[in-house]
């Protein structure tokens, strides 16, 4: 088993729940077990700004699907919340699955990087993370609780735990 880490974001109809449908969604994929989910998150939109915020949290689920497997899985959890995938990049989305990190591999597929680009500068991320694995240590050896304590709120705040 490896230990993935799944950063979960949403900012269209109804967006805490689809978070919440999306948590339950993942917990049914086969050959997995979710073993922690941080707080659900309100945060600021990414680039363009004429979008609602946005609902975030971050999970961590052992897993025995590779990691394209396991992207596969969850583009289909996507799509099955009604995600169109338009070209207007960090525009607003019913839901969105990224794998943040798949054990401590390093992907550079076509399809697949891990860990995620943005993880090291998105505070939606680093903050749920720090919540549910404050001890985890990257690839490259930087400390997610460090990392966390360094970077800009922008706003962020817990809208449940
Ligand atoms: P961002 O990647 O900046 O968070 P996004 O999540 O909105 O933006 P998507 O439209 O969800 O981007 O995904 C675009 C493509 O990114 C996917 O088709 C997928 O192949 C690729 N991708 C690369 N690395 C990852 C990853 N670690 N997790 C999820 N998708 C990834
Ligand atoms: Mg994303
Ligand atoms: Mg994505």
């Amino acid at each position: 088993m490896i230990t993935a880490y799944i950063g979960l974001g949403s900012n269209l109809s109804d967006p805490v729940m689809q978070i919440h449908h999306a948590i339950a969604a993942v917990k049914k994929i086969d050959n997995s077990k979710v073993t922690s989910v941080s707080s659900i998150y309100f945060s600021r939109p990414m680039g363009p700004q004429d979008q609602p915020d946005y609902i975030n949290a971050v999970l961590a689920i052992e897993t025995n699907l590779s990691a394209i497997e396991l992207l596969n899985t969850l583009q289909a959890i996507e799509t099955e919340a009604g995600r169109v995938r338009k070209d207007n990049r960090w525009g607003a989305r019913i839901l969105d699955l990224d794998i943040l990190l798949y054990g401590n591999e390093i992907i550079k597929s076509q399809r697949l990087t891990v860990p995620h680009y943005g993880l090291k500068l998105r505070e939606f991320v680093l903050l749920p993370l720090a919540e549910i694995a404050a001890d985890l240590i990257l690839p490259d050896g930087d400390n997610i609780l460090e990392l966390s304590q360094g970077i800009d709120k922008n706003g962020l705040k817990v809208y449940s735990s």
